[in-house]
Protein backbone atom coordinates (compact mmCIF):
# COMPACT_ATOMS: atom_id res chain seq x y z
CA UNK A 1 0.00 0.00 0.00
CA UNK A 2 1.44 3.57 -0.89
CA UNK A 3 1.26 5.67 2.09
CA UNK A 4 0.93 9.23 2.43
CA UNK A 5 4.46 10.28 1.79
CA UNK A 6 5.62 7.76 -0.01
CA UNK A 7 6.29 10.00 -2.80
CA UNK A 8 9.38 11.61 -1.43
CA UNK A 9 10.69 7.54 -2.36
CA UNK A 10 10.24 8.21 -5.78
CA UNK A 11 12.63 10.47 -8.15
CA UNK A 12 11.40 13.90 -8.45
CA UNK A 13 12.05 16.17 -11.57
CA UNK A 14 14.92 18.21 -10.29
CA UNK A 15 17.10 15.07 -9.34
CA UNK A 16 17.38 15.06 -12.88
CA UNK A 17 20.07 17.10 -15.81
CA UNK A 18 17.02 17.93 -18.40
CA UNK A 19 19.63 20.62 -20.14
CA UNK A 20 19.29 19.37 -23.98
CA UNK A 21 17.19 16.56 -22.97
CA UNK A 22 13.73 15.89 -24.79
CA UNK A 23 11.30 15.10 -21.82
CA UNK A 24 8.14 13.45 -22.26
CA UNK A 25 5.55 15.08 -19.73
CA UNK A 26 2.05 13.10 -19.16
CA UNK A 27 0.09 16.22 -18.39
CA UNK A 28 -3.76 16.25 -17.48
CA UNK A 29 -5.15 17.99 -19.63
CA UNK A 30 -9.02 16.09 -19.69
CA UNK A 31 -10.18 19.42 -19.20
CA UNK A 32 -14.34 20.23 -20.68
CA UNK A 33 -14.09 21.97 -23.73
CA UNK A 34 -16.70 23.90 -25.30
CA UNK A 35 -17.77 25.76 -28.32
CA UNK A 36 -15.04 28.55 -27.56
CA UNK A 37 -12.31 26.15 -26.65
CA UNK A 38 -11.55 25.17 -23.09
CA UNK A 39 -13.99 25.68 -20.66
CA UNK A 40 -12.58 24.99 -17.21
CA UNK A 41 -8.63 25.42 -17.76
CA UNK A 42 -7.49 24.88 -13.43
CA UNK A 43 -5.88 21.54 -14.32
CA UNK A 44 -3.78 23.34 -17.74
CA UNK A 45 -2.68 25.55 -14.96
CA UNK A 46 -2.08 23.43 -12.58
CA UNK A 47 0.48 21.54 -15.12
CA UNK A 48 2.57 25.18 -15.56
CA UNK A 49 5.13 24.98 -12.87
CA UNK A 50 6.60 22.15 -14.69
CA UNK A 51 6.36 22.88 -17.98
CA UNK A 52 7.84 26.39 -16.39
CA UNK A 53 10.78 24.77 -15.03
CA UNK A 54 11.62 22.66 -17.77
CA UNK A 55 11.38 25.84 -20.19
CA UNK A 56 14.35 27.48 -17.57
CA UNK A 57 16.28 24.42 -17.87
CA UNK A 58 16.23 24.28 -21.35
CA UNK A 59 14.95 20.69 -22.11
CA UNK A 60 12.78 19.97 -25.20
CA UNK A 61 9.54 19.58 -23.70
CA UNK A 62 7.10 16.81 -25.34
CA UNK A 63 3.62 17.00 -23.59
CA UNK A 64 0.99 13.98 -23.76
CA UNK A 65 -2.02 13.86 -22.28
CA UNK A 66 -6.02 11.99 -23.01
CA UNK A 67 -8.94 13.85 -23.38
CA UNK A 68 -12.19 12.02 -22.55
CA UNK A 69 -13.24 8.38 -24.15
CA UNK A 70 -12.86 7.66 -27.93
CA UNK A 71 -12.13 4.34 -26.88
CA UNK A 72 -9.26 3.94 -28.90
CA UNK A 73 -10.68 5.79 -32.16
CA UNK A 74 -10.16 9.20 -33.79
CA UNK A 75 -12.66 12.03 -32.55
CA UNK A 76 -12.15 14.91 -33.97
CA UNK A 77 -14.58 16.70 -30.52
CA UNK A 78 -11.94 14.84 -28.70
CA UNK A 79 -8.58 16.24 -30.12
CA UNK A 80 -6.16 18.48 -28.07
CA UNK A 81 -5.24 20.80 -30.56
CA UNK A 82 -7.76 23.53 -28.97
CA UNK A 83 -5.83 23.07 -25.63
CA UNK A 84 -2.13 23.62 -27.48
CA UNK A 85 -3.57 27.02 -28.52
CA UNK A 86 -4.33 27.91 -24.80
CA UNK A 87 -1.58 26.76 -23.36
CA UNK A 88 0.69 28.93 -25.71
CA UNK A 89 -1.64 32.01 -24.61
CA UNK A 90 -1.39 31.45 -20.66
CA UNK A 91 2.70 30.13 -21.68
CA UNK A 92 2.49 33.49 -23.75
CA UNK A 93 5.20 31.43 -26.23
CA UNK A 94 4.68 28.67 -28.92
CA UNK A 95 3.37 25.23 -28.36
CA UNK A 96 3.46 23.11 -31.47
CA UNK A 97 0.90 20.18 -31.82
CA UNK A 98 1.25 17.27 -33.88
CA UNK A 99 -2.06 15.41 -34.98
CA UNK A 100 -0.84 11.67 -33.92
CA UNK A 101 0.58 10.86 -30.47
CA UNK A 102 3.17 8.46 -32.02
CA UNK A 103 4.49 7.29 -35.55
CA UNK A 104 6.36 9.19 -38.35
CA UNK A 105 4.98 12.74 -38.23
CA UNK A 106 5.32 13.00 -34.12
CA UNK A 107 8.95 11.68 -34.60
CA UNK A 108 10.21 13.92 -37.20
CA UNK A 109 8.65 16.99 -35.01
CA UNK A 110 10.07 15.51 -31.86
CA UNK A 111 13.41 15.52 -34.04
CA UNK A 112 12.98 19.03 -35.11
CA UNK A 113 12.21 20.25 -31.16
CA UNK A 114 14.62 22.82 -29.57
CA UNK A 115 15.66 23.15 -26.20
CA UNK A 116 13.07 25.55 -24.26
CA UNK A 117 10.12 24.78 -27.34
CA UNK A 118 7.16 22.47 -26.54
CA UNK A 119 5.37 20.09 -28.48
CA UNK A 120 1.90 18.47 -27.84
CA UNK A 121 0.94 14.93 -28.87
CA UNK A 122 -2.55 14.73 -29.99
CA UNK A 123 -4.54 12.29 -27.03
CA UNK A 124 -2.98 9.27 -26.42
CA UNK A 125 -6.56 7.67 -26.20
CA UNK A 126 -7.17 7.72 -29.65
CA UNK A 127 -4.74 4.27 -29.79
CA UNK A 128 -6.25 0.78 -28.00
CA UNK A 129 -2.77 0.67 -26.45
CA UNK A 130 -3.07 3.64 -24.25
CA UNK A 131 -5.74 1.97 -22.18
CA UNK A 132 -4.65 -1.69 -22.95
CA UNK A 133 -1.16 -0.66 -21.23
CA UNK A 134 0.17 -2.32 -24.45
CA UNK A 135 4.28 -2.54 -24.87
CA UNK A 136 4.68 -1.88 -28.16
CA UNK A 137 2.65 1.29 -27.92
CA UNK A 138 4.20 2.28 -24.68
CA UNK A 139 7.91 1.74 -26.71
CA UNK A 140 6.52 3.91 -29.32
CA UNK A 141 5.49 6.58 -27.20
CA UNK A 142 8.63 6.29 -24.72
CA UNK A 143 10.75 6.09 -28.13
CA UNK A 144 10.29 10.46 -28.58
CA UNK A 145 12.07 11.00 -25.61
CA UNK A 146 15.12 10.61 -23.10
CA UNK A 147 13.10 10.84 -20.10
CA UNK A 148 9.69 10.30 -18.55
CA UNK A 149 7.78 13.28 -16.21
CA UNK A 150 4.22 11.95 -14.77
CA UNK A 151 2.50 14.95 -14.15
CA UNK A 152 -0.96 13.80 -14.10
CA UNK A 153 -1.86 13.08 -10.78
CA UNK A 154 -5.35 13.27 -12.61
CA UNK A 155 -4.60 10.02 -13.90
CA UNK A 156 -2.45 8.05 -11.33
CA UNK A 157 -4.74 5.76 -10.58
CA UNK A 158 -4.93 4.24 -14.01
CA UNK A 159 -2.02 1.65 -15.24
CA UNK A 160 -2.34 2.43 -18.94
CA UNK A 161 0.56 3.02 -21.67
CA UNK A 162 1.29 6.99 -21.02
CA UNK A 163 1.07 6.38 -17.07
CA UNK A 164 2.79 3.28 -15.99
CA UNK A 165 4.05 1.54 -19.40
CA UNK A 166 6.25 4.42 -20.54
CA UNK A 167 8.21 3.73 -16.76
CA UNK A 168 9.73 0.64 -18.38
CA UNK A 169 11.22 2.12 -21.08
CA UNK A 170 12.30 5.31 -20.09
CA UNK A 171 14.34 6.64 -16.66
CA UNK A 172 11.29 8.65 -15.06
CA UNK A 173 10.42 11.30 -11.82
CA UNK A 174 7.29 12.86 -10.67
CA UNK A 175 6.38 16.28 -11.52
CA UNK A 176 5.82 18.97 -9.20
CA UNK A 177 1.99 19.03 -10.00
CA UNK A 178 2.26 15.00 -8.49
CA UNK A 179 4.73 15.73 -5.83
CA UNK A 180 2.21 18.52 -4.39
CA UNK A 181 -0.68 16.63 -4.62
CA UNK A 182 0.62 13.48 -3.05
CA UNK A 183 1.93 15.84 -0.46
CA UNK A 184 -1.24 17.65 0.35
CA UNK A 185 -3.28 15.02 0.57
CA UNK A 186 -0.96 12.51 2.16
CA UNK A 187 -1.47 15.48 4.83
CA UNK A 188 -4.64 14.54 5.56
CA UNK A 189 -3.17 11.94 7.69
CA UNK A 190 -1.03 14.00 9.79
CA UNK A 191 -2.37 13.58 14.13
CA UNK A 192 -1.40 17.28 14.58
CA UNK A 193 -3.84 18.92 12.58
CA UNK A 194 -7.29 18.27 14.05
CA UNK A 195 -9.99 18.15 14.29
CA UNK A 196 -10.52 16.74 10.93
CA UNK A 197 -13.95 17.11 9.67
CA UNK A 198 -14.17 15.04 6.54
CA UNK A 199 -17.16 15.35 4.40
CA UNK A 200 -18.49 13.26 1.96
CA UNK A 201 -21.81 13.59 -0.43
CA UNK A 202 -22.79 12.35 -4.12
CA UNK A 203 -24.66 9.75 -5.94
CA UNK A 204 -22.27 6.26 -6.07
CA UNK A 205 -21.84 5.24 -2.12
CA UNK A 206 -19.72 1.83 -3.57
CA UNK A 207 -17.02 4.26 -5.26
CA UNK A 208 -16.91 6.03 -1.43
CA UNK A 209 -17.21 3.20 0.63
CA UNK A 210 -13.34 2.83 1.03
CA UNK A 211 -13.09 6.43 1.45
CA UNK A 212 -16.04 6.31 4.13
CA UNK A 213 -14.11 3.81 6.05
CA UNK A 214 -10.37 5.55 6.42
CA UNK A 215 -12.10 8.93 7.18
CA UNK A 216 -14.26 6.92 10.15
CA UNK A 217 -11.10 6.22 11.40
CA UNK A 218 -9.11 8.76 11.29
CA UNK A 219 -11.42 12.09 11.39
CA UNK A 220 -13.34 13.63 14.13
CA UNK A 221 -16.48 13.43 12.56
CA UNK A 222 -17.94 13.09 9.15
CA UNK A 223 -20.54 14.57 7.47
CA UNK A 224 -22.84 12.72 5.03
CA UNK A 225 -25.16 14.80 2.25
CA UNK A 226 -26.21 13.60 -1.14
CA UNK A 227 -27.39 10.26 -2.67
CA UNK A 228 -25.19 8.22 -0.27
CA UNK A 229 -26.52 9.49 3.02
CA UNK A 230 -30.13 8.40 2.03
CA UNK A 231 -28.61 4.36 2.09
CA UNK A 232 -27.61 5.23 6.31
CA UNK A 233 -31.06 6.76 6.79
CA UNK A 234 -32.27 3.46 5.13
CA UNK A 235 -29.87 1.39 7.61
CA UNK A 236 -31.48 3.43 10.65
CA UNK A 237 -34.92 2.25 9.56
CA UNK A 238 -36.29 5.45 7.94
CA UNK A 239 -38.26 4.97 4.53
CA UNK A 240 -37.32 7.10 1.45
CA UNK A 241 -39.79 6.94 -0.94
CA UNK A 242 -38.31 6.97 -4.36
CA UNK A 243 -35.14 8.28 -2.91
CA UNK A 244 -32.07 6.70 -4.41
CA UNK A 245 -30.88 3.90 -2.27
CA UNK A 246 -27.78 1.56 -2.93
CA UNK A 247 -29.88 -1.64 -1.22
CA UNK A 248 -26.42 -3.23 -1.57
CA UNK A 249 -24.76 -1.57 0.80
CA UNK A 250 -27.27 -1.23 3.61
CA UNK A 251 -25.79 -3.72 5.64
CA UNK A 252 -22.23 -1.87 5.47
CA UNK A 253 -23.37 1.21 6.19
CA UNK A 254 -25.62 -0.63 9.61
CA UNK A 255 -22.28 -1.88 10.57
CA UNK A 256 -20.17 1.77 10.20
CA UNK A 257 -23.03 3.06 12.34
CA UNK A 258 -23.05 0.62 14.88
CA UNK A 259 -19.28 0.86 15.21
CA UNK A 260 -18.65 4.60 14.64
CA UNK A 261 -21.72 6.18 15.05
CA UNK A 262 -20.81 9.07 17.43
CA UNK A 263 -18.70 10.44 14.89
CA UNK A 264 -21.04 9.94 11.79
CA UNK A 265 -23.59 12.80 11.37
CA UNK A 266 -26.36 12.45 8.97
CA UNK A 267 -29.51 14.35 7.51
CA UNK A 268 -32.38 14.95 9.74
CA UNK A 269 -34.22 17.21 7.39
CA UNK A 270 -34.49 17.64 3.55
CA UNK A 271 -35.79 19.11 0.29
CA UNK A 272 -37.70 16.43 -0.94
CA UNK A 273 -39.26 16.50 -4.25
CA UNK A 274 -41.91 14.83 -7.22
CA UNK A 275 -39.39 14.13 -9.74
CA UNK A 276 -35.87 14.92 -10.40
CA UNK A 277 -36.48 18.30 -12.60
CA UNK A 278 -36.32 22.05 -12.43
CA UNK A 279 -40.12 21.71 -12.65
CA UNK A 280 -40.76 19.29 -9.47
CA UNK A 281 -43.27 20.16 -6.78
CA UNK A 282 -40.81 20.21 -3.36
CA UNK A 283 -40.97 20.49 0.09
CA UNK A 284 -38.76 20.23 2.84
CA UNK A 285 -39.72 17.88 5.54
CA UNK A 286 -37.81 16.02 8.55
CA UNK A 287 -36.00 12.64 7.17
CA UNK A 288 -38.92 10.36 8.57
CA UNK A 289 -41.25 11.82 6.85
CA UNK A 290 -40.78 11.30 2.83
CA UNK A 291 -43.96 10.07 1.71
CA UNK A 292 -44.37 7.89 -1.24
CA UNK A 293 -43.68 8.56 -4.40
CA UNK A 294 -41.25 11.46 -3.37
CA UNK A 295 -37.20 11.16 -3.13
CA UNK A 296 -34.50 13.47 -1.29
CA UNK A 297 -32.62 15.40 -3.71
CA UNK A 298 -31.01 18.04 -0.96
CA UNK A 299 -30.25 18.31 2.76
CA UNK A 300 -32.53 20.35 4.48
CA UNK A 301 -31.82 23.80 7.11
CA UNK A 302 -31.70 21.88 9.91
CA UNK A 303 -28.99 19.39 8.75
CA UNK A 304 -27.17 22.78 6.93
CA UNK A 305 -27.12 24.34 10.62
CA UNK A 306 -26.06 21.48 12.05
CA UNK A 307 -23.32 20.90 9.20
CA UNK A 308 -22.16 24.07 9.72
CA UNK A 309 -21.15 23.81 13.37
CA UNK A 310 -19.73 20.95 12.94
CA UNK A 311 -17.18 22.69 10.20
CA UNK A 312 -16.86 25.90 11.95
CA UNK A 313 -14.76 23.67 14.65
CA UNK A 314 -12.59 22.36 12.37
CA UNK A 315 -8.63 22.78 11.55
CA UNK A 316 -9.04 20.96 8.49
CA UNK A 317 -11.79 19.76 6.59
CA UNK A 318 -11.86 17.07 3.35
CA UNK A 319 -14.81 17.65 1.15
CA UNK A 320 -15.44 15.09 -1.65
CA UNK A 321 -18.99 15.29 -3.19
CA UNK A 322 -22.02 17.60 -3.06
CA UNK A 323 -24.89 17.20 -1.16
CA UNK A 324 -27.97 17.22 -3.69
CA UNK A 325 -28.59 17.21 -7.05
CA UNK A 326 -27.05 20.71 -7.65
CA UNK A 327 -26.82 21.15 -10.81
CA UNK A 328 -30.37 21.84 -11.10
CA UNK A 329 -30.62 25.49 -8.41
CA UNK A 330 -33.80 24.32 -6.53
CA UNK A 331 -31.56 21.44 -4.91
CA UNK A 332 -28.12 23.18 -5.14
CA UNK A 333 -28.85 25.41 -1.22
CA UNK A 334 -27.36 22.06 1.01
CA UNK A 335 -23.91 22.12 -1.38
CA UNK A 336 -23.75 26.07 -2.05
CA UNK A 337 -24.28 26.30 2.05
CA UNK A 338 -21.48 23.89 2.59
CA UNK A 339 -18.88 25.61 0.04
CA UNK A 340 -19.51 28.77 1.82
CA UNK A 341 -19.37 27.72 4.77
CA UNK A 342 -16.15 25.69 4.16
CA UNK A 343 -14.74 29.05 2.46
CA UNK A 344 -15.41 30.98 5.53
CA UNK A 345 -13.73 28.62 7.93
CA UNK A 346 -10.25 29.55 9.29
CA UNK A 347 -9.59 25.76 9.19
CA UNK A 348 -7.06 24.53 6.20
CA UNK A 349 -9.52 23.19 3.24
CA UNK A 350 -9.08 20.39 1.10
CA UNK A 351 -11.41 20.02 -2.16
CA UNK A 352 -11.55 16.85 -3.76
CA UNK A 353 -12.81 15.79 -6.60
CA UNK A 354 -15.45 17.21 -9.81
CA UNK A 355 -18.29 18.47 -8.55
CA UNK A 356 -17.08 19.91 -5.23
CA UNK A 357 -14.70 21.99 -6.92
CA UNK A 358 -17.01 22.66 -9.83
CA UNK A 359 -19.38 24.40 -6.89
CA UNK A 360 -16.53 26.50 -5.44
CA UNK A 361 -15.60 27.69 -8.62
CA UNK A 362 -19.12 28.27 -9.65
CA UNK A 363 -19.56 30.73 -6.04
CA UNK A 364 -16.42 32.61 -6.75
CA UNK A 365 -14.64 31.17 -3.56
CA UNK A 366 -11.70 29.28 -5.11
CA UNK A 367 -8.96 31.78 -3.81
CA UNK A 368 -10.41 30.75 -0.16
CA UNK A 369 -9.72 27.13 -0.53
CA UNK A 370 -6.60 25.38 -0.02
CA UNK A 371 -6.22 23.21 -2.26
CA UNK A 372 -8.63 22.19 -5.18
CA UNK A 373 -7.56 18.74 -6.33
CA UNK A 374 -7.14 18.18 -9.81
CA UNK A 375 -8.15 14.50 -9.38
CA UNK A 376 -11.11 13.00 -8.82
CA UNK A 377 -11.25 9.48 -8.93
CA UNK A 378 -7.38 9.31 -8.30
CA UNK A 379 -8.09 11.60 -4.78
CA UNK A 380 -10.53 9.01 -3.79
CA UNK A 381 -8.26 6.62 -4.20
CA UNK A 382 -4.85 8.19 -2.95
CA UNK A 383 -6.83 8.97 0.46
CA UNK A 384 -8.49 5.73 0.56
CA UNK A 385 -5.01 4.42 0.66
CA UNK A 386 -4.87 2.51 -2.63
CA UNK A 387 -1.59 2.53 -4.04
CA UNK A 388 -1.48 4.59 -7.58
CA UNK A 389 -0.14 2.62 -10.52
CA UNK A 390 1.23 6.25 -11.96
CA UNK A 391 3.01 6.72 -9.00
CA UNK A 392 4.01 3.31 -8.05
CA UNK A 393 5.49 2.88 -11.63
CA UNK A 394 8.22 5.61 -11.22
CA UNK A 395 11.84 5.28 -10.79
CA UNK A 396 12.69 4.62 -6.73
CA UNK A 397 15.35 7.41 -5.70
CA UNK A 398 18.16 5.88 -4.90
CA UNK A 399 18.59 5.60 -0.65
CA UNK A 400 21.96 7.35 0.52
CA UNK A 401 23.72 3.99 1.05
CA UNK A 402 23.35 3.13 -3.02
P1 LIG B 1 -20.72 11.20 -7.50
O1 LIG B 1 -20.17 11.06 -8.89
O2 LIG B 1 -20.97 9.90 -6.81
O3 LIG B 1 -19.92 12.19 -6.65
O4 LIG B 1 -22.17 11.84 -7.65
C1 LIG B 1 -22.41 13.14 -8.10
C2 LIG B 1 -23.84 13.25 -8.47
O5 LIG B 1 -24.64 12.91 -7.36
C3 LIG B 1 -24.29 14.62 -8.90
O6 LIG B 1 -24.50 14.60 -10.28
C4 LIG B 1 -25.59 14.84 -8.13
O7 LIG B 1 -26.65 15.29 -8.95
C5 LIG B 1 -25.91 13.46 -7.59
N1 LIG B 1 -26.69 13.49 -6.35
C6 LIG B 1 -26.42 14.18 -5.24
N2 LIG B 1 -27.38 14.02 -4.32
C7 LIG B 1 -28.31 13.20 -4.86
C8 LIG B 1 -29.55 12.65 -4.40
N3 LIG B 1 -30.02 12.94 -3.18
N4 LIG B 1 -30.22 11.85 -5.24
C9 LIG B 1 -29.75 11.58 -6.47
N5 LIG B 1 -28.59 12.04 -6.96
C10 LIG B 1 -27.86 12.84 -6.17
Amino acid sequence: MLQPATYLNKRHLIDFDVVNQRVLVRVDFNVPLNNSGVADDSRIRAALPTIRMLIENQAAIILCSHLGRPNGKRVSELSLKPIAAHLSKLLNRAVGFVSDCVGPQAERRVQELQPGEILLLENTRFHIGEKENHPDFAKQLASLADLFVNDAFGAAHRAHASTVGVTKFLPSAAGLLMEKELSILGSVFDPKERPLVAILGGAKIADKIGLMKKFLQVADALLLGGGMANTFLVAQGHSLGDSLVDFNSVEVAGRYLDEYGEKLLLPRDAVIADSISAEAQIQTVSVDEVPEGWRILDIGPQTRQAYSKSIEEASLIVWNGPMGVFEIAAFSEGTNAIAREIAQSEARAIIGGGDSAAAIKQLGLQSQIYHLSTGGGATLAYLSGAELPGVAALDDRPSEHD
